[in-house]
């Protein structure tokens, strides 16, 4: 176990930092299809790759040449500035407004009607303070943003949601909602449920409430004034706040803090609770990451595949009530059909239980796994003479080979 705080205090903090401009860029495709091959040259802004839903396209973050795409990323050589031309916002609101935002790279699946529009300031990690910059110097955006996300949203009751104790301007004609300032309290379900009194799944949405955070605000606000895509990310790297191109690679980020990397070092995608360790330092960031933090071989907590010692600890510190030790014994047998049964899907995927767990199981990495095979057996278009799997769900047959029960 390392040292660990989970409080989402986060003091005083200095202004936004611009990054610097690599010289190559990694941009992560993940579910996006690209619409430039290698050898093509790009401008900053230029369309390259579309999204297969509305989680907005991907625009080249600078000027460059392309020279590799594969699945998952797109690599650019970058060069000296060229930009693709600004494109001016409409004037209209609702489904036109929503779909000319997707089309700037802004994430529009949580931009919906309903009738509470949720404003969430609550750093989602400890270690993460992205957003009191925003705040505090950008408040014009972030207004912006707002302005743009109820032309869209057309709610009646708005609040803000933010840490007791940390700074957090409210916003016209809005409720603030103070939490505990304790991790998981920042995620978007927990905040959700301080509003509400309910409870929505991660990943999907809640029924009668839309929730976005103030960087999402922002980036809103930002496509708004320049009539520019979104191609950066807002993150906090050693307790500094950067505005950092989209594939930037990982290395690249620990060089500009000032650090370094040694064989066997960890570098964490996000924070240290439930962020993503990076293939390695050419991995590039993406819209989502919040963060970065570099967990040196001697500090890090390195988790083992031993078995469960049935303890029970992970199941009295999991926020969601549910039985982490179970669901990943089922994931871990490839039973994962079975992880519904512990209600997997009302994990919020906090990665508490993981840090408590007295056998170092990856338990958030084995839930993972399991809702993601349970995507795939959902997607998969499945004969109907398929036989049933262990809860009579039919699915393909699955031709892996089976660990041993315990
Ligand atoms: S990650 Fe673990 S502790 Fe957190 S909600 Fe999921 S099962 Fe519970
Ligand atoms: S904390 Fe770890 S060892 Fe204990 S029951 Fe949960 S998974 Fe098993």
């Amino acid at each position: 176990m390392t040292d660990f705080s989970f409080s989402l205090l986060t003091g005083e903090t200095g202004p936004l930092v611009k990054g610097a401009r690599p010289d190559r860029l990694r941009v992560p495709l993940q579910g996006h299809r690209p619409v430039l091959a290698e050898g093509d040259q790009v401008l900053a802004g230029t369309l390259i790759a579309e999204a297969g839903d509305d989680r907005g396209d991907m625009h080249a973050p600078l000027a460059g040449t392309i020279r590799a795409v594969d699945r998952f990323a797109m690599l650019i050589e970058t060069t000296d500035d060229g930009r693709a031309e600004p494109q001016a916002a409409p004037s209209e609101g609702g489904d036109i407004l929503r779909r000319w935002l997707r089309s700037m790279g802004i994430d529009v699946r949580p931009l919906r009607r309903a009738p509470v529009l949720i404003v969430n300031a609550v750093p989602p990690e400890p270690g993460i303070s992205i957003h009191d910059p925003l705040l505090r110097d950008y408040r014009k955006t972030v207004d912006l943003g707002l302005d743009t996300a109820r032309r869209v949203i057309d709610h009646s009751r708005l609040f803000l949601v933010a840490a007791r104790g940390n700074r957090a301007n409210a916003f016209a004609d809005c409720t603030v909602v103070h939490v505990p300032p304790v991790y998981p309290n920042g995620l978007d379900p927990l905040v959700v449920r301080a509003v509400t009194g309910g409870e929505t799944l991660p990943g999907r949405h809640p029924d009668n409430a839309v929730i976005l955070s103030v960087r999402d605000l922002y980036f809103i606000g930002r496509v708004m004034e320049t009539g520019r895509p979104v191609t950066q990310t807002v993150m906090t790297i050693a307790g500094q706040n950067r505005l950092v191109h989209v594939g930037t690679p990982a290395g690249f980020l620990v060089a500009e803090a000032g650090g370094g990397v040694e064989d066997g070092d960890h570098v964490i995608l996000g924070g240290l609770m439930r962020g993503i360790p990076a293939l390695n330092i050419d991995q590039g960031v993406d819209k989502d990451t919040t963060g970065l933090h570099i967990l040196s071989k001697t500090r890090a907590f390195v988790p083992v595949d031993g078995p469960c010692l049935g303890c029970g600890e992970c199941e009295r510190r999991c926020p969601a009530r549910i039985m982490p030790g179970m669901i990943s014994r089922c994931a871990e047998f490839k039973q994962f059909a079975r992880t519904e049964t512990f209600h997997i899907h009302s994990c919020i995927e906090c990665g508490i239980c993981g840090y408590w767990c007295k056998a170092r199981r990856p338990l958030l990495q084995y839930i993972r796994l399991a809702k993601y095979e349970l995507a795939l057996l959902r997607s998969a278009i499945v004969p109907a003479d398929t036989p049933a799997n262990d809860q009579g769900r039919s699915r393909p047959a699955d031709t892996r080979p089976e660990k041993n029960d315990a």
